[in-house]
Order: structure tokens, then sequence, then C-alpha cells
């Protein structure tokens, strides 16, 4: 191919150059023109309008002054010394301060001229000020672009001190659109664009750094979106038709003996209507001489496990093997435990295969598995070593997802010729939007309702006055046989502060908990694994009554006689964790209890956290708090997810947007398979071109 205009190394812009072109690279990470081009304003302003100081108001908006500089101070010393001037207009004063690039600004500014100033006002002390304002010689007036809407890029101190200055970015923004525009590829097909009525690409570029009015902005605006979700989508779509095309995998025809005499004899409890429809949807995938690639998702407690096992149960019916693989030994021999309950009386061999599993039992394992005498084995990473060969391996659950890498995946596919269905099991509730993105090429079944007679878990927000009362309820309840965690935040294993608090917290509950009456399982992060294990071990089998732990108490673990969970320092935590750590309660029949212990001060993030765990328990409700809140770009699994390319679309707000983009994904791939019409050109190409390194999806 030859370069295209826009793959132009940015410093052959007019008025770039080598030297500001590096600057440039290395604050935005822009190096051509076509990166350039994507650089888009973070706002708009109106800098047709003059604000005097009597109308400050508010720290809400963005105002522009004209007015005088009266005097010019350096105050302080090193690194937190700032530069102080004052500016004055008929009406008043304020101050302008910067604490970086002191030395170019204050070449740059006289005092006794007359200056206009752009900028967010602060309110300090009852007074208004600006930080890092733009501040122009008044006289260059009429270089400051007199529009309604004109784009406002961000930039640093370091890049104003290269030139390149707010105003200036509009500048060599004007010089490169003149020079490119002509040149913008289209993306998307006609079809496309009229279909899903979009701006073309070209003016949408020219709109979004440049409006024309407030509506070709919003055009702009939606057709740069779509784009960014589009190819998100037609990527993910492609890989999915590509595995359907060509993955074929064993079709399990029928529903034989082994699921039928569970389902009649050994089935402890009538199935949920969420688990059902789910069974169906995986009987539907098994069936179909395609490879199944679904992930599970259901709250903690929803029954997953026995939709695993059921699944299981048609692979055995069909000739097959089956394997379920945990991330830890603990969750590992509870499955065990669990399926081998379920399965008793049926002729199936189920084997548990672990780290600790020892070599005689190993060997005689592994040649069971071979020549097809076990059936169903459970384990942890210990499945994928290479030792592991399956007689005729059909289909692989894999428990607790985002514990497995990408990698360690593929290598169970590769114990079978014909690759295996892949079930793939998770408790961390996904907002839609974000699985979407996340799993758009998976199949998704989800388990939206839990067994009947649960109960909800109560929770509570306590502060340290309450401490007493809680120290007293978790004595009630232990009386009552019940157990308790206690968990605390301990981020940094490494930080004594965190870990003193720890040692205290430990202090308090052995003076409150005394043996003889009482035992203590305490496990952290600084423990051996063996210590963790059998500190785990004790407090599952109720030798001890409470459990001290920090973060690291193991995601799944059921222990359905605990029914009391404190989580000290609550704010700390991040809402999925705390989710996640509540989940560890209400698992047997009887009433269950979290108490949010927090400090008095809290953020306002800190402080919706914790209302909205006492709110609701409804894991999706909470992911999409947790999303509104922090933004896909900290959640699970975004950094490979290309989610990083998403400029201008948001997963929080163009839910509908995402929808119409996957629809029309969906719309092309199945006209088009193989994008090979003509019209769908200009997509393939842009495939090629972009950034995303897809290989790590999947
Ligand atoms: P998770 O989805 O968190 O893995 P589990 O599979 O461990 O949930 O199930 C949680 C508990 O609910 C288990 O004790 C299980 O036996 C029970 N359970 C599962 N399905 C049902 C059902 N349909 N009716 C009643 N109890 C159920
Ligand atoms: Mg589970």
């Amino acid at each position: 191919m030859l370069p295209h205009i826009l793959d132009t190394p940015i410093e052959y812009l007019k008025g770039i150059g080598p030297s500001r072109a590096e600057a440039l690279r290395k604050e935005t990470g822009v190096s051509s023109f076509g990166e350039m081009l994507h650089y888009y304003p973070f706002r708009y302003v109106d800098r047709s309008k003059f604000y005097t100081v009597s109308e400050i108001d508010s720290d809400a908006a963005w105002l522009q002054l004209k007015g005088k500089i009266t005097s010019i101070q350096t105050i302080g010393k090193g690194r937190t010394s700032r530069l102080v001037m004052n500016f004055r207009d008929h009406t008043g004063n304020v101050e302008l301060i910067w604490f970086q690039g002191v030395k170019w600004i204050k070449e740059k500014v006289g005092v006794g001229r007359e200056y206009i100033i752009f900028g967010k006002p602060n309110l300090f002390n009852g007074k208004f000020n600006f930080t890092h304002p733009d501040i122009e010689p008044a006289e260059e007036e009429a270089l400051v672009q007199n529009e309604p809407l004109q784009p406002y890029y961000s930039t640093s101190e370091k890049l104003k001190n290269r030139g390149f200055t707010p105003k200036n970015f509009v500048r060599i923004m004007r010089t490169l659109l003149t020079q490119v525009h002509k040149s913008i590829p289209e993306t998307l097909s006609p079809q496309l664009l009229q279909a899903a009525k979009l701006m073309p690409r070209a003016e949408a570029l020219i709109n979004i750094h440049f409006p024309r009015d407030p509506q070709s902005l919003a055009k702009a605006q939606q057709r740069l979106k779509f784009d960014e979700l589009f190819f998100i989508q037609l990527q993910l779509l492609r890989l999915k038709y590509i595995r359907m095309e060509k993955v074929r995998s064993r079709v399990f025809a029928h529903i034989g003996e082994n699921f039928n005499a569970f389902y009649h004899q050994n089935l402890p409890f009538e199935l949920t209507g969420a688990q059902k429809r789910v069974i169906r949807e995986i009987r539907a995938d098994l069936g179909a001489g395609k490879q199944m690639n679904r992930l599970l998702q259901g709250d903690v407690g929803s029954g997953k496990t026995l939709v695993a096992l059921m699944s299981m149960l048609i692979a055995l019916d069909n000739g097959c093997q089956a394997c379920l693989m945990a991330p830890t030994e603990i969750l590992a021999s509870q499955h065990y435990k669990t399926i081998s309950r379920m399965l008793e009386g049926l002729p199936i061999e189920v084997a548990l295969l672990t780290g600790s599993t020892r070599k005689a039992a190993r060997t005689e394992l592994h040649a069971k598995l071979l020549d097809g005498r076990l059936h169903i084995l459970i384990g942890t990473h210990a499945l994928i070593e290479k030792q592991v060969q399956f007689h005729n391996l059909g289909l692989v659950v894999i428990d607790e997802q985002h514990r497995f890498g990408v990698a360690q995946r593929a290598r169970l596919w590769e114990k079978s010729e014909v690759p295996p269905h892949i079930l793939v099991m998770t408790a961390t509730p996904i907002p839609r939007t974000l699985a979407m993105t996340l799993y758009g090429d998976l199949d998704i079944s989800v388990i939206d309702e839990l067994p009947p007679g649960r109960k909800p878990v109560k929770t509570y927000h306590f502060f340290e006055k309450d401490r007493y009362k809680v120290l007293q309820f978790m004595k009630d309840q232990i009386a009552k046989g019940r157990q308790v965690y206690i968990v605390y935040p301990l981020i940094n294993e490494s930080d004594t502060l965190e870990l003193q608090a720890l040692k205290e917290g430990i202090d308090i509950v052995m003076d409150h908990f005394p043996i003889p009456q009482y035992h203590i399982s305490i496990v952290h992060g600084q423990l051996k694994p063996g210590e963790k294990e059998s500190e785990m071990k004790r407090f599952v089998e109720k030798k001890t009554h409470i459990m001290v732990a920090t973060t690291v108490i193991e995601v799944g673990v059921d222990v359905p006689n605990a029914s009391v969970m404190v989580i000290e320092n609550a704010e700390r935590f991040g809402l999925s964790q705390l989710h996640q750590l509540r989940g560890r309660v209400g698992r047997g029949a009887d009433q269950s209890h979290c108490i949010l212990m927090s400090s008095y001060k809290l953020t306002a993030d800190g402080r919706k956290r914790l209302d909205t765990m006492v709110r609701t328990t409804d894991g999706f409700e909470i992911a999409e708090v947790d999303l509104h809140l922090r933004g896909p770009g900290d959640l699970q699994g975004t950094q490979q997810s290309g989610l990083v390319g998403l400029k201008l679309a948001s997963l929080v707000k163009d839910e509908k947007l995402l929808k119409l983009a996957r629809e029309f994904a969906h719309r092309t791939l199945d006209e088009d398979p193989q994008l090979n019409k003509p019209e769908n050109q200009p997509m393939v190409r842009h495939l090629q071109r972009s950034e995303f390194d897809w290989g790590r999806i999947s």
C-alpha cells in the first residue's frame, strides 16, 4: 500500500518541525497527520463574548475577560512556588495563579498591558481566582476566532512552552484540515451511511474541529462515535463468524441416560426458570455442530454449578468426557465434593486433580482419563499440564473466568483433536454495554434469578461509634452457631500502616473473642499458600468461629453457615469487590448480614458506593453504578478490549448507539460474511489500518 497523506509524520506540518513534533508525541501520543486529526477538542467555547470580573458568580463555566495586569509576584520557593498576577478590569480584580511553566508566562506577560484571559474560575476563601488561564495580549484579539463554538484543545504547560497554546492548536488544526480534508477516506459503505443516517466521515472530522453550528457538531459526534463502536463490534462479530464457519465441533445430538437419570432421580430441587432457560440455550449450542463459546453470567449463589454439571452430563451422554477448571484448590475440591454428592448412585466416574494430588493417584488418573474410564475431571490449573490427556474431551467448563488468561484457555482447546465446547462462568456481573464489548464474540447467557427461599443479605453502614454494637451482634450470631467474616482492605501488603491497622484489628477481635471460647482463622497475603489453605479449611470445617482476612478470601468459597460479613474501611473497596465480599454470606437459608464499617470522612464517590450497597443486592444494578462512577477504563479486562480506543463514545452514555452499531455490524456480516463486496472495502481498509491489537481478544 502506498503511504497515505494521513500517515505523514506530524513534523512535516507547517509550523511544527522535528523538535516540537517530538514534544507533541511525548505529551499526547500524536505523531502523524491522521492521529492529529483525531486529537479532538475537549470542549467548545464561546469566545465571542466577554465577561467582567463582577459578573463571575460561579465556578462552573469557562469565561473570557479583558483587562490589565497590575502586579506580578512569585510566592514561595522551589517546588511549591507559584506565580500570582493581579488582573483588573473596570469592575474589579481577580488573581491569576500559575504553579507550572512560570518562567515562560513571566516572559510573556508584563505589568500595565492589556490582556484577554480565558479559563475556569475557582472559588477560594470566598474569592474567585483563575489557575493556569489562557492569556493573550489584547492587541492579538483579532487572531482569536470570534466563533460561538470555538474548539478548545487540552494542552499542558510543557506543550504551551513549546508553542502549543490552545490558540495555536486551533491554528495548527486549521492548517492540517486545509491540507488534508479532501483526502480523508470514508470508512463505511454508502449503503450503511444512508441506512444509519450518518454524516460522511470527512464532513464529521471537519465539524468536530470547526463546527458550523450546534446541529452539525452533534451529527459529527454521532458519526465519529458510531465509527468507534461499529468497528469494535465488526471485529468481534467477525471473529465469531469465522469461528462459526471454520471451527466445527462435536454435535451433541441427544439427551441420554445420564442427564435423564440425574434429572429424575438426583436433582435435589426444582430448577429455577433462569437455570432452565440457560440449559436450553446451552443444549441448542451443543447440538448445532459449531463450537460453543458461551459466557454464563450469574450472580453469586444463582446456581451456576448445577448448570455446569448438567451441561457436562450432556457431553457424557454423547460419548464424551468433560472437565471443570476452577482457579483455586479450595474451589476445585468444593466443586468436586458437591458434584460427587449430586451424582451419587449414578455410574459416573468423577476425579479431582490439583497441585497436591499425589504421584500414585495422579498416574492412575492419567491412565483412566486416557482410556475413557474417567468421565468428569475437576481441578485447578493442573488440568492444563501436558501429561493430562483425554480420551475424548467434549466440553470444558471454566469457573470464575477472570482469573484465567486467554492463553490458558487456549491450552485446554488443544486437548482434543476436535476443539471442545467451552462454557465460561463468571460471577462478576458486567453491565450490558460492557459485556457486549468485552465479550462481543461470545454468546452470553444470564442467570438473573436466585433460587427461591433465599433471603437477601441485609446490609448496614456503621461508623466507629457503633463498634460495640457490632461486636455484640457478632457474639449473638456466633452464639446461634453461625460464623463471621471480618475483612480488611489491605491493598498494599508491604504498607506498614495498613499492616498495622490489620494487626490492631486482629488484637481487638482477639480481646473480645478470647480462647478457648472462641477460635479465629487469620488469612492474609504474607502467609504461605499452604498456611492460607489450612486456615481457610479450619473455617470451612467450622473449627473456627471468625475468619479475619484481607481481600485474599477466595472468590466463590461456599460456607453456608457463615452469616455475617463485616467489612472494615469499606469506603476503600470498589463496588464490585464489596459485592463479591457480600456474596460470601447469604448462602444458607438463614438471614445474613453485611456490615460496612467506614471512617467518618467519605468522598462523594465513597458515600455513593456504600449507599448503593445498602440499597440493593442486585449485582447488575451495582455493576451499572460502578461503571458510572469509574468509567470503563478501570474495569476488569478493558485493557485488552479495544475500549482504550474509545475517544468520544461512552459505554455509559451511548448505550443506544452501541446497540445500533452492533446491529449494523451484524447486518453487514449477514449480507457479506467475508467482507468481499466492493462497497465494503472501505471498512476492510479501515480495519487493516486500525491500531487495535485484535489478536489479544477472544
Ligand atoms: P454460584 O452461581 O455462585 O456458583 P452455586 O452453584 O454454588 O452458585 O449455588 C449456590 C447454592 O444454591 C448451592 O448450595 C446450590 O445447591 C443451590 N442451588 C442451586 N440451584 C438451586 C435451585 N434451583 N433451587 C435451590 N437451590 C439451588
Ligand atoms: Mg460458583
